[in-house]
């Protein structure tokens, strides 16, 4: 692949970096002592919003470890190319998903 498509390429996939790491706080706010409500109603509605961001926060880090794994392969001169069949992955499909590793033929074959 051209140097100046590689480099539009991992343009998009640091800012896409960026944008996850600053939707992902830093740290989780710590649970205040002495703040433990008695209603169980209450309690059992802030686990299920944990849940809700936990389930979030592992979407988020599976496309953050594609996008990283993108990257180094920009960096090793291997982006672009299937992992599975090998062939050059459409420009059409980077352009779309550009975290991907697979070309379209052989992404179809694993969900069918
Ligand atoms: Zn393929």
């Amino acid at each position: 692949m051209h140097s100046s498509n590689l480099k539009k390429y991992r343009d998009i996939l640091e800012k896409k970096k960026e944008e996850l790491l600053a939707a992902t706080p830093a740290r989780t706010p710590a649970t205040e002592p002495g703040s433990k409500s008695g209603d169980w109603i209450d309690q059992s509605s802030q686990e299920n919003d944990l849940h809700v961001r936990l389930a979030l926060k592992q979407t988020d880090s599976k496309l953050l470890r594609a996008i990283e794994e993108a990257i180094h392969r920009i960096d090793q001169g291997t982006y672009g190319i299937c992992m599975d069949c090998e062939n050059e992955i459409a420009p059409a499909r980077l352009e779309a998903v550009p975290w991907t590793r697979v070309c379209i033929n052989c992404k179809e074959k694993q969900q069918s």
